[in-house]
């Protein structure tokens, strides 16, 4: 029996293996035998057929190529190339010792800080607003806060579908007398099962959030004590509150006011209140003031940073928050430092070199933008497949086809990236690797090796070690295991901010046995990592930056996750037992704009958009509002119709607002 995590989402469920009968249950984070479908088939995946098995070159078609040539050319592309002209593209899925050498390699020792990563996609907006808030990237809330929450509000979240497990817990609590209010515009699985649903127009979550917020001072149902003492801007913020005028705020999200009263009935009646949210708020051009607004509600009420209390951004992959304590984003340099003088001093005395370049990196994004220039030589994509998730492909693909090498490290065969790669080096998938990773409530867990990798596959981590040596860096990166490396990087998280990311007090002996939980109890005396020691209150308005719909585009084209299936099916589309609840590919459109465009359930349809069209099977519904699409991401070719606008501050996308038409095949 092997005790390992899962590698599929944030929840990260603790798994028992039995290898000789391939069985597995969950025995963390709640109690034993809660495991969903995707968990359960993750020893399906390590066997399928589309395995990327030896490492081959682009010459004429994919040639064989040995390690060895391999990573010589790797070293000899980055030699020729000036370090600013080169990135590296990593992924949520990583373990944190692969994120850890390819970051130290990168901005360490190559002088290039373009080393971003999948979850800019997913969770940069909520990253932005913690720090802003609490001067740190640090999550408030642990999953257990659940068992004192009294009221759980879940905006843009569709837990039953994306976060499964903890979405049982959910409703095992919903048993003991919790409720739950779900703000989408979609009536998702998550909103049917729960005790309100606010099904708002899309985009307009801020004006929500501020129609609450400007009712809490008006009632004064605010905690006057909790924000006077431990914060600041909150006299501005609640004079601009105040100019908000509340029926054009009510117009614009959609919601009658009766509704609205039953919400604010509950928020006044529940004693404890966590708020929990996903890509619905994160993946937008406003992602950032979305988190701010709803993070600005527990400023006010103090609902924060005790027991069954706080705003909880639930992380979709397994290992984003690796990737963020590493420092896997472009925007921070390691272990949550920035790119300040002190910062960059610190850390080139910890890896010995003098090759950190102060200016912050190119995010996912504005890589691409870059090869649109012509100014990027070499791109080293780890784990992740850009060409099928990134915004506006079409602009992707053009962009992708100027730079003139790009190096993929993946575990599988068939992404979408293949065609555009000149180099390709296959990775050990989970089950084939060891090391560690973080889940969405800061909880450290061990990812063991099931087995010797197959083929020739090799686990990233030792991939970037070798380019590091193979360039003259023998001495930083001569690991002989993940240990090794993981033991370097909880010694670098003594360099943190005051310490708080106290990863360098685990030990990893015992992490087998029992997950190991950074910044416990931080923030708990409400003393904030800001220069005042005082979390911010940031007003913030709807400011109607997304795509406007137009007569020729009326539809407002939103995204997002199906149950059992993981970005783009690579693994768990092959799986037949995944298939039970959804087909991958549809897109859901209202029973009135059916009827009104003479579509039928299942039929073909076009789906346009100022970018590109697709054509689907219809999947007619009245869990969607009216001139509402919804495409999952299963669909691979989605992002041909998606739009490429960016929060300014996160650099994420507006994966969730497209403006779109749609017709009969
Ligand atoms: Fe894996 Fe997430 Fe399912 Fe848990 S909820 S078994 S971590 S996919």
């Amino acid at each position: 029996m092997v005790t390992t995590v899962c590698g599929y989402c944030g929840v990260g469920c603790r798994l028992e293996h039995n290898t000789a009968i391939p069985t597995n249950k969950t025995i963390h984070p709640f109690e034993k035998g809660m495991v969903c479908a995707k968990g359960s088939s993750s020893l399906a995946s390590v066997d399928l057929p589309s395995r990327l098995r030896s490492p081959s070159i682009l010459e004429d078609g994919f040639k064989p190529i040995s390690w060895d040539a391999a990573i010589a050319t790797i070293a000899q592309k980055i030699k020729a190339a000036p370090p600013h002209r080169i990135g590296f593209y990593l992924s949520g899925q990583l373990l944190t010792e692969d994120y850890y050498v390819a970051n130290k390699l990168g901005k360490g020792f190559i002088g290039t800080n373009n080393v971003d990563t999948n979850s800019r996609m997913c969770m940069s907006s909520a990253v932005v607003a913690y720090k802003k808030v609490f001067g740190v990237d640090y999550v408030p809330v642990r999953m257990d806060d659940l068992q004192t929450c009294d009221l759980l509000i879940l905006a843009g979240a569709n837990t039953a579908e994306a976060h499964v497990v903890l979405n049982s817990k959910i409703k095992k609590e919903k048993k003991r007398g919790l409720k739950t209010v779900v703000i989408d515009p979609r009536r998702t699985a998550t909103a049917l099962q729960a005790d309100l649903h606010l099904q708002i127009f899309p985009g307009t979550d801020i004006d929500l959030l501020n129609l609450v917020a400007q009712r809490l001072i008006r009632d004064e149902k605010f905690d006057k004590t909790f924000t006077q003492e431990h914060t600041q801007g909150f006299e501005s913020y609640r004079a601009n509150m105040d100019k908000l005028d509340p029926s054009v705020l009510h117009k614009r999200c959609g919601i009658d006011t009766q509704q609205f009263e039953t919400f604010i009935q509950l928020l006044y009646a529940n004693e404890n209140i966590i708020s929990a949210w996903t890509m619905g708020l994160n993946q937008s051009v406003q992602g950032v003031d979305k988190n701010l607004a709803l993070i600005n509600l527990h400023l006010l009420t103090g609902k924060i940073n005790r027991a069954g209390n706080g705003p909880f951004s639930l992380t979709g992959q397994p290992n984003a928050m690796g990737g963020r304590e590493v420092g896997g984003l472009s925007s921070m340099l390691a272990v949550h430092l920035d790119f300040d003088e002190d910062a960059i001093k610190k850390v080139s005395a910890f890896w010995h070199t003098e090759k950190i370049d102060p200016t912050p990196g190119m995010t996912a994004f504005e890589m691409i933008e870059a090869a649109e220039r012509g100014e990027l030589d070499l791109l080293i994509i780890s784990h992740t497949d850009p060409v099928y998730h990134l915004p506006n492909r079409h602009r992707v693909e053009k962009a992708l086809k100027k730079v003139p090498f790009i190096v993929e490290i993946n575990a599988y065969d068939d992404s979408e990236t293949k065609p555009f790669a000149h180099l390709r080096l296959p990775a050990a998938p989970w089950g084939e690797k060891e090391g560690t990773q973080t889940n969405l409530d800061r909880t450290v867990t061990r990812q063991e090796k099931l087995r010797a990798p197959s083929f020739d596959a090799k686990p990233d981590w030792q991939i970037f070690a070798m380019i590091g040596e193979r360039l003259g860096f023998s001495e930083a990166f001569h690991y002989r295991s993940a240990a090794e490396v993981f033991e370097e990087f909880k010694t670098m998280t003594k360099l943190s901010q005051d310490g708080h990311l106290d990863i360098y007090k685990l030990d990893p002996s015992t992490l087998q046995e029992e997950p190991y939980v950074w910044g416990k109890d931080l923030f708990s005396d409400h003393r904030y990592h800001t220069p005042t020691g005082r979390a911010n209150f940031f007003f913030v308005e709807n400011n109607g930056l997304s795509e406007q719909t137009a007569p020729d585009y009326p539809f407002i084209l939103l995204t997002g996750r199906i149950r059992d299936q993981w970005h783009s099916g690579t693994k768990t589309a092959h799986v037949d037992k995944l298939h039970k609840h959804k087909p991958l590919s549809f897109v859901e459109i209202n029973t009135d704009d059916a009827a009104a465009l003479g579509v039928a359930d299942g039929g073909d349809v076009i789906i346009k958009t100022r970018r590109g069209s697709l054509t689907l099977k219809a999947k007619v519904t009245d869990t969607i509002q009216q001139k509402v699409l919804f495409i999952p991401v299963t669909e691979r070719k989605l992002n041909y119709l998606t739009n490429d606008l960016l929060d300014p501050m996160s650099k994420e996308p507006d994966f969730n607002h497209s403006a779109a038409t749609l017709s009969k095949a």
